[in-house]
């Protein structure tokens, strides 16, 4: 099977195994984890962050960042298409207690005017007091689009010039950061947090970061215990995570090159996209994405329904060039009936 639907399919490759086998662990809940302290550090460094947290899931890492940057009852602004308000099953309604103040942003991001025009400061006790930011980078439901540099920075200015935290969902960061050849702090220095994914393009089997002010990571480590995540030989997981961030950031281009390839086939053939795909995400058009996706599936080939119009395709390591060319082809059988 050629399994597109999610860059989240990624299987540890031989030389992560050997390095998961052989790490060194500890108990990390009394942060005595040489392996995670490691990652930790270097997550930090990379960031450019005073410091970082290892947990389980990016649901997780998110969901602390909430609730180490905001107060029951407070408003958080976030894009009505980003994961957190779509796809993390209400939590922050659950466990943060927090409004939320969606904008329909433009393939998933938010623009800083848009933002500025809907923060809602006051004394008025009958008000929720708008007090962070999350932005999402890559974003997942715009087609892998990306805030460059200077969007970020923008947005990073106007909340804090207005005293509010900005988190980045960066899920996918490093394929923003490939994408744009920027140094992964320059695209972090914005924001005061920043998660992500070590599970999904980067290919380790578990595990996200929450990187950010040594405060701020301090209370997400006991939120991070709160919620359950606190881990015990957790080295054997980032150890993964640490060879993904040394061996696999720069592979992310080639994802981004097959997924610019396939799409370029396509189009050729008369099938349409509905937005720009600059990373490892498209979204293709089709009647009956249901249909499809089951003859797709018939060819050896996985794809995601997203509604009844559109077919989501992801690129990531586990699909090499040969896979690309022949799920073009395929692809290609089964719109054009
Ligand atoms: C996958 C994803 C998450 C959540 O990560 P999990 O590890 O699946 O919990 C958060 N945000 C975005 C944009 C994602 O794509």
């Amino acid at each position: 099977m050629i399994d597109l639907r999610s860059d989240t399919v990624t299987q540890p490759d031989e030389a992560m195994r050997t390095v998961m086998a052989s790490a060194p662990v500890g108990d990390d809940v009394m942060g005595e984890d040489p392996s995670v302290n490691r990652l930790e550090a270097a997550a930090a460094a990379l960031t450019g962050k005073e410091g970082a947290l290892f947990l389980p899931t990016g649901t997780m890492a998110n969901l602390v960042a909430f609730l180490s940057q905001t107060r029951p009852g407070d408003t958080v602004i976030l894009c009505s298409d980003a994961h957190p308000y779509r796809f993390e099953a209400g939590n922050l309604a659950r466990f943060g207690g927090l409004l939320t103040k969606t904008l329909a942003g433009s393939l998933g991001k938010l623009g800083s005017a848009d933002v500025a025009a809907n923060i809602i400061q006051t004394d008025d006790p009958h008000i929720s007091p708008t007090t962070m930011v999350s932005i999402e980078n890559t974003t997942n439901l715009g087609s892998g689009a990306f805030y460059t540099v200077d969007e970020v920075t923008a947005m990073g200015q106007l909340c804090h010039e207005r005293g509010l935290r900005l988190h980045c969902d960066g899920a996918r960061f490093f394929n923003a950061v490939v994408a744009q050849q920027v140094e992964a702090a320059q695209l972090a220095a914005p924001c005061d947090t920043v998660s992500f994914c070590l599970s999904k393009g980067l290919g380790a089997p578990a595990g996200s970061i929450l990187a950010g002010d040594r405060a701020t990571i301090h209370a997400a480590r006991r939120l991070r215990k709160q919620l359950g995540g606190g881990m015990r030989q957790a080295g054997i997981l980032a150890a993964a995570g640490l060879y993904a961030l040394e061996h696999h950031v720069a592979t992310l281009a080639e994802d981004h090159r097959r997924a610019g390839e396939f799409r370029k086939y396509l189009e050729g053939l008369g099938i349409s996209f509905l937005y720009p795909s600059p990373t490892n995400i498209l979204f293709m058009a089709s009647e009956r994405a249901q249909e499809d996706v089951a003859s797709l599936r018939e060819s050896g080939i996985l794809a995601l329904p997203v509604g009844s119009a559109a077919i989501r395709v992801v690129f990531h390591r586990d699909i090499s060039d040969g896979d690309a060319s022949a799920a073009a082809e395929g692809f290609a059988r089964v719109l054009r009936r």
